[in-house]
């Protein structure tokens, strides 16, 4: 499968048309974003990395009956998807306190949360990504109530999974952010499940092994991408 032309350049990723009209390749480059696109900067070799942790966990996924846009991984930068209408709703999955749940309510990170907590926030790059609820999601028309439900409904059967394929490899799935969108009238999963969009901590030591340690400056980011590829393929 070619890539014919670049249809849209994100933070990320690229993703370009095919010979296919319902498939696309996103390709993984090594740019790392953190606090809206202020903070820049590569992390090496994170495409690869990111590439294959997405490709085994949606795999995964699929193994357990959840609908994703995941087609094949050609290359080591390059994954083969559908074409999703993506619904520009960013679905945030908690089981632990940190980053800015913690901030908003004032508890330290760690905190294990009494219930899985999911959040919405519209995905707007300009606006900077702002909370929503499921008023916002209807008022706004972001998607029908019948998608919402099954995008809720998905996620936490995404999480139950996600939290049980990391625990048996030592690692505490904190909190991560999905994406969904539409092909031939399924909602699928989209984008990526990689160290970028998940908080993910060594159960033993609590040490981080995702993007926060490029956001806060804790070094030794490679290695943290390396070790959660290496876990994933066990
Ligand atoms: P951003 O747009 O936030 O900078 P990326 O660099 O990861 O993020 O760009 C990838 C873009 O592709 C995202 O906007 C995402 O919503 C979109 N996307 C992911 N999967 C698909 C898909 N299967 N079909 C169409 N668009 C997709
Ligand atoms: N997240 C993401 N993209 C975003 C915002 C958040 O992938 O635009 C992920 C983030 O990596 C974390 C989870 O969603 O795993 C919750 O992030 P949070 O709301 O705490 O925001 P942060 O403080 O990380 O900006």
């Amino acid at each position: 499968m070619q890539k014919i032309e670049k249809l849209y350049e994100g933070k990320a990723k690229v993703l370009y048309s095919t010979e296919d009209p319902n498939l696309l390749i996103q390709y993984f480059k090594d740019e790392a974003t953190a606090f809206d696109g202020k903070k820049k900067g590569i992390i090496q070799e994170k495409g690869v990395l990111n590439n294959k942790i997405s490709s085994r966990i949606f795999r995964y996924l699929e193994e357990r009956g959840i609908k994703t846009h995941f087609v094949d991984m050609p290359s080591d930068r390059e994954m083969v998807v559908k074409k999703l209408k993506i619904i520009p709703i960013e679905v945030v999955v908690r089981n632990i306190a940190a980053g800015s749940l913690s901030k908003r309510m004032g508890v330290e990170e760690g905190l294990p949360l009494k219930e899985t907590v999911l959040e919405f926030y519209y995905k707007s790059d300009p606006l900077g990504d702002p909370m929503i609820n499921e008023y916002h999601v209807k008022a706004f028309s972001l998607a029908e109530a019948d998608e919402l439900r099954r995008i809720e409904v998905s996620a936490l059967k995404i999480n139950k999974f996600l939290s049980e394929f990391f625990d048996e490899r030592g690692i505490i799935l904190v909190d991560f952010k999905l994406e969904f969108g539409s092909h031939k009238g399924e909602i699928l999963l989209g984008d990526e499940i990689t160290p970028d969009g998940c908080r993910l901590w060594d159960k033993e030591t609590k040490e981080k092994m995702d993007k926060d340690r490029f956001r806060r400056d804790l070094g030794k980011v490679e290695e943290a991408y390396q070790e959660v590829l290496r876990k994933v393929m066990e």
